[in-house]
């Protein structure tokens, strides 16, 4: 048996990094970036008004009210390019450059027209520097703004956009075939008959591959027969990057994925792990194709493909976020641990009326408990041999959503 973190390790060192593709903007988003993105312009790139209102000198409305001359108009799109002089003041829009001689806007409210529009009355006065936000205050042209292998996001999208990039250099999509295994599973459509159940292992893995980025097959359910099953596997590695199989890796006698992997010449890199739930995790490769052996319980499932094939999905489009997202939380509740085992045991995270992040662990059911699985958002990690109590602060990883 391995360690989680080990596995996690080995996953990181034989999974190779797929290669790079253009894509348009509006196709960016959730993609990792294969390239820096670099401001082209200042932002803002002029001293940008802030208010409606009027651009004026700080020293002409130190008393007030203070009565100036209208000179000029400054609007988002067409500024007023002169050089304003003492006295005067320019009528500016939000957006628009604040012309120079002019040291802050006074906002609108805060003002009076006079004359049909030739002057304006200054009711209040202003600091030097108010409502305008100086060129470059943002960021300066030339500076990095995000780094290769950073995930673009929505809150991304505006800042490429706003440094031009029509186009985005992003780490191909990792193709992912799905293949759940065991003679007791029907599809979702069907009516289970005696003694089987719906697949819902396909299901979770292929949603959990999507938003890691993978573009993913959902191949047709595989029997417990050894030399379908072999043929399936054969044909499936065929066709993709990663195989994800679900079921049949324990030590039952119809257990016969691992079978099917080593008689198709897979290199197999680990097959047990210090983990629960998820024990028998394989990992190998057969020909270029990552595969991975889920075990077959929908709990297991969640729980392996987050620590494991999800690292894998990551890595492939050179993306650094191969870990989920770690988190501190007081546990709700008495945990015992496993022996020998860490055990990543599903939560549901919530925060208090104080604040604090607390971490309530499923009541565990088992690893084929699904219906409460169903309410996890997290995954509260206990050593090896450990026990804990409620109250203890415990890391929990936060579960892709
Ligand atoms: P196995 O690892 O094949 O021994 O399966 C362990 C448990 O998980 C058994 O109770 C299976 O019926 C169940 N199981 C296996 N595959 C699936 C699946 N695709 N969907 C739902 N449950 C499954
Ligand atoms: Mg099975």
């Amino acid at each position: 048996m391995i360690s989680v973190a080990n596995a996690i390790s080995i996953v990181l060192e034989q999974t190779p990094v797929l290669g790079v593709e253009a894509v348009a903007l509006p196709e960016a988003n959730g993609r990792v970036l294969a390239q820096n993105i670099v401001a082209d312009t200042d932002l803002p790139p002029f001293d940008r008004a802030q208010m409606d209102g009027y651009a004026v000198r700080a020293a002409d409305v130190a008393t007030t009210p203070a009565r100036l001359r209208i000179v000029g108009e400054s609007a988002a799109g067409a500024g007023w390019h002169q050089e304003m002089k003492p006295g005067e003041a320019v009528r500016i829009m939000t957006g628009a450059p604040v012309p120079a001689g002019a040291d802050a806007v006074q906002q609108v409210e805060l003002t009076r027209e006079l004359n049909g529009g030739g002057e304006v009355e200054i009711l209040a006065s202003v600091q030097a520097g108010r409502s305008i936000v100086k060129q470059a205050d943002e960021i300066k042209s030339g500076e990095l703004v995000l780094r290769a292998g950073e995930e673009i996001n929505t809150q991304t999208i505006a800042t490429l956009a706003s440094f031009g990039y029509a186009q985005v250099s992003v780490g191909k999509r990792p193709r992912v075939a799905v293949m759940a295994t065991g003679s007791e599973l029907v599809d979702v459509n069907q009516r289970p008959g005696r003694d089987q159940i719906r697949d819902s292992n396909n299901y979770s893995i292929e949603a959990y591959a999507r938003l890691a980025g993978a573009e993913v097959q959902r191949l047709p359910l595989a029997g417990d027969d050894r030399d379908l099953l072999k043929q399936q596997i054969a044909d499936a590695v065929e066709n993709c990057d990663v195989l994800i199989t679900s079921g049949g890796v324990s030590m039952g006698v119809y257990d016969y994925t691992k079978t099917a992997f080593r008689e198709l010449g897979a290199e197999i890199y680990f097959e047990r792990v210090a983990l629960r739930p998820g024990k028998p995790t394989v990992f190998g490769r057969i020909g270029e194709t990552l595969i991975f052996g889920l075990p077959g319980n929908p709990v297991s499932v969640a729980v392996t493909f987050n620590l494991f094939a999800h690292a894998a999905l990551w890595k492939m489009q050179g993306g650094t976020k191969t870990y989920l997202r770690e988190v501190q939380a007081v546990l709700a509740r008495d945990v015992k641990g496993t022996r020998e085992r860490d055990s990543y045991l599903p939560a549901v995270l919530r925060t208090d009326e104080k604040g604090t992040l607390l971490a309530e662990p499923l009541k565990w059911g088992g690893s084929s408990d699904f219906v409460s699985f169903a309410r996890a958002t997290g995954l509260v990690f206990i050593t090896a041999d450990r026990s804990e109590v409620a109250g203890t602060v415990v890391k929990c990883l936060v579960l892709p959503a």
